[in-house]
């Protein structure tokens, strides 16, 4: 099993900078990564500057120039001597001594090479792995096995460069492919990452069968899927103050889940990111991220840089610590748990994504927001996925649905599954025609934008029977017999040209209907509007609305029902060994206080929650753990009902079903 409390620990240190590792003392470092509860650590072999931090026989040349001792091998000793793992971290893609020394090995543009510039600081420049850079790495990973005991390899840096060296031309010419077609080069390097990662794990394993696998891209999408056997786990870096937002590891834990291995939810210690060195995260923002990975069935993983000259910082510690001492006591209540979930949101990124981590498309951080709003219990999916475990299938505003996908959706629903399908999903892939029962016709793209939707009285709880702006453009369709529309559109005067504009903004309301805007046909539901991409745009919340009137409809009885608010997180997960299910509620809020990222400073608390969850079988005990307090509980229809006196940050609720 994965160790639950892990540490990231940076080590990225330039020549100028003398006494590598002067202060390092291995107990000190030991102990105070004991006291903060932290059980594995990964530790640097090579960084990105390009240096070794140990001894090395055959690479002694690029050890830093100013390594004062063995620091690697004292590091892991000091570590196993505590039962503390020790993943070796290697620079791949990124490395500027080798860029200094071979700039031969670096990826080549069509123009020349891919450079950073040489007097921008940095170490951005990729190394090409068709060049002879890979038998280096090879070659140091051979003797890093060989003489240090690590539990396995933490490979950082691989992206999808494309690449036009010689090597890569002359090994896309003995394929039969065309370098000189970009789409071409872009498919080889995909390509080249996969043999790259397969070819490394197989080199790995024939020596250290049991060590840790894994390859960081900073992002985790269905590109991974086929590769996934070079990876023993599947690690989720994702700073939330830094570019990843507090919408990525969200988005992305919900699919890395799906996939059957082992995750690790990946933040830092820092007040932004990688490198603020003596910067320190609000304890409550480290607490939020790190019970967030609870709350998903993710182990926890923090990230720090040790100082040049090797001593720990005990003021990091003592932070981390505060956290990890909560994860500890919550262990016994996330080990082998499974997410609970109702609804499988299919994401488009597997027609598009490149891997990296500004891959997640827009609609799926909409449709996270939106659900997770609405506390509802959802994994993102790809094409894939075994969709008969979910009672909802969502296909959000660009799914488009070739002949296999379509059939698969239609066995679905014939055997008693649901769907929610919006604007272009349920296409064809050439985008002419649905292909999906949705009980509409594929008129092209709407007339006007915005178009106002207005719901129908059976569709319009929450909300008055009026017009709505919907901002983004949408789609033309015509209802079939036996539908019931549940929303019309109606058109503005105009579009807003230069020849007619009124006021500000578009024109308001002409009153006349311009076709259905949601339209149900027996377990489907229709939006013809972009509803998801509207929602990560500007969340207006007659959208939310507009979708858990659509849910109440298809999933009358969901896993779970809380009155909260929507900056509540709430989700469930199921241990299966001990017959029980545990709520997870989140009250963290992050705010945008400042002009470049989210903070979450004090922890405000709810009171008094009435929660409702769905139990198929006798319930024995409701307890808020790890406290052991007992709740008072009903259940009847199949649901179990309580409510959570107070709620300070993070608290799990543990419901043990009575035993047979
Ligand atoms: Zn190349």
């Amino acid at each position: 099993m994965l160790p639950f409390r892990q540490i990231h620990l940076d080590f990225h240190t330039h020549a100028a900078i003398a006494g590598i590792g002067a202060d390092f003392d291995p107990q000190e470092f030991a102990d105070t990564l004991v006291q903060a509860r932290v059980n594995s650590i990964n530790l640097f072999a090579r960084c990105h500057h390009g240096y070794l931090y140990y001894k090395s026989t055959r690479f002694p040349q690029f050890q830093h120039p100013h390594l004062t001792r063995d620091l690697l091998r004292e590091q892991i000793a000091a570590c196993h001597a505590r039962a503390i793992k020790t993943p070796i971290y290697v620079s791949v893609q990124w490395d500027a001594l080798a860029a200094e020394l071979h700039p031969e090995w670096l990826v080549r543009g069509t123009h020349g090479n891919v450079n950073v510039g040489a007097f921008n600081p940095g170490f951005y420049n990729f190394l090409c792995l068709n060049s002879p850079y890979a038998n280096y790495l090879q070659d140091l990973v051979a003797e890093i096995m060989g003489t240090l005991p690590g539990d396995g390899f933490w490979f950082d840096i691989l992206l999808p460069y494309d690449c036009a060296c010689h090597h890569c031309r002359g090994q896309m010419l003995e394929q039969g492919l065309d370098p000189a077609d970009e789409k071409v080069r872009r498919q080889f390097a995909k390509e080249t990452l996969w043999r790259f990662k397969r070819d490394m794990s197989a080199f790995v394993r024939r020596r250290q069968p049991a060590g840790l696998l894994f390859y960081n891209a900073g992002h985790v999408g269905p590109t991974l899927r086929r590769e996934l056997d070079a990876f023993t786990h599947l690690e989720l870096e994702s700073l939330p103050s830094g570019q990843w937002g507090y919408d990525h590891y969200p988005a992305t834990v919900r699919y890395a889940r799906t996939l059957g291995k082992e995750t690790l939810g990946m933040t830092g210690k820092f007040h932004t990111a990688w490198g603020d060195f003596h910067s320190f995260k609000n304890p409550e923002a480290l607490a939020f991220e790190c019970f967030s990975m609870l709350a998903q069935t993710a182990k926890c993983c923090v990230g720090d840089q040790l100082h040049p000259r090797g001593r720990i910082c005990p003021h990091t510690y003592e932070l981390i610590g505060t956290v990890y001492r909560e994860v500890e006591q919550r262990e016994p209540w996330c080990a082998g748990a499974v997410a609970v979930a109702d609804i499988g949101v299919l994401t488009p990124e597997e027609h598009g994504g490149d891997g990296a981590m500004d891959a997640l498309p827009k609609v799926i951080k909409g449709a996270m927001r939106l659900l997770q709003e609405l506390h509802q219990q959802f994994d993102i999916l790809d094409s894939q996925a075994d969709f008969r475990r979910y009672r909802v299938l969502i296909l959000p505003d660009e799914i488009p649905v070739d002949a296999v996908l379509a059939e698969k959706i239609t066995a679905y629903l014939a055997h008693g599954g649901a769907l929610i399908a919006s604007h272009r999903a349920g296409l064809d892939p050439a985008g002419g025609a649905f292909v999906l029962p949705l009980g509409v016709t594929y008129r092209g793209t709407a007339a006007h934008t915005p178009l106002f939707i207005k719901p129908r009285a059976a569709f319009a709880a929450g909300l008055p029977v009026t017009e709505h702006v919907m901002y983004e453009t949408g789609t033309a369709v015509e209802a079939g017999a036996g539908t019931e529309i549940l929303a019309d559109n109606l058109a503005p005067y105009f579009n807003r040209t230069w020849q007619h504009f009124c006021s500000h903004r578009h024109a308001p309301s002409s009153g006349k209907i311009e076709g259905p805007a949601v339209v149900q046909t027996g377990r489907t539901i229709y939006f013809a509007q972009p509803i998801f991409t509207q929602y990560h745009k500007n969340a207006p919340r007659w959208c939310r609305t507009l979708m858990r009137n659509a849910l109440e409809r298809l999933l009358p009885q969901p896993a779970l029902r809380i009155q909260a608010p929507p900056t509540l997180i709430a989700t469930i997960t199921r241990q299966p060994a001990h017959d029980r299910q545990l709520v997870h509620l989140l009250h963290y809020v992050p705010v945008r206080t400042n002009a470049s990222l989210d903070i979450v400073d004090e922890v405000i608390p709810l009171h008094q929650l009435a929660v409702s969850v769905r139990a198929d079988r006798p319930v024995a005990t409701v307890r808020c753990v790890p406290e052991l307090t007992d709740l008072l509980f009903t259940q009847a229809a199949g649901r179990v009902h309580f409510t959570v006196p107070t709620l300070r940050g993070y608290q799990i609720i543990e419901i043990t079903e009575r035993k047979p």
